[in-house]
C-alpha cells in the first residue's frame, strides 16, 4: 500500500456541528439536535453531523492520564 498525501485545501466542503452555537440542519433547516459523544443527529430528519470540536460537553470531565 502506498502512502497517501492529503491536501486539506482539496477535501471539499465539510459540515460539522459546533457546540455552543445554533446549528441549522443542512437537510431540513431545523435546529433541534440529539448530541452524542462524536456526532449530532437532527431530531426531524435524522441527518447526522460529526462534532466539529474535541471540546468535552462537560468541562468538569477530565480523562485520566
Ligand atoms: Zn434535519
Amino acid at each position: 500500500m502506498t502512502p497517501t498525501t492529503i491536501n486539506p485545501a482539496q477535501r471539499g466542503y465539510g459540515i460539522t456541528y459546533h457546540l455552543h452555537a445554533t446549528n441549522y440542519c443542512p437537510g431540513c433547516g431545523h435546529a433541534h439536535w440529539y448530541i452524542g459523544r462524536a456526532t449530532a443527529e437532527c431530531a426531524f430528519c435524522n441527518t447526522v453531523l460529526p462534532l466539529g470540536t474535541t471540546e468535552s460537553r462537560d468541562r468538569n470531565y477530565v480523562l485520566a492520564s
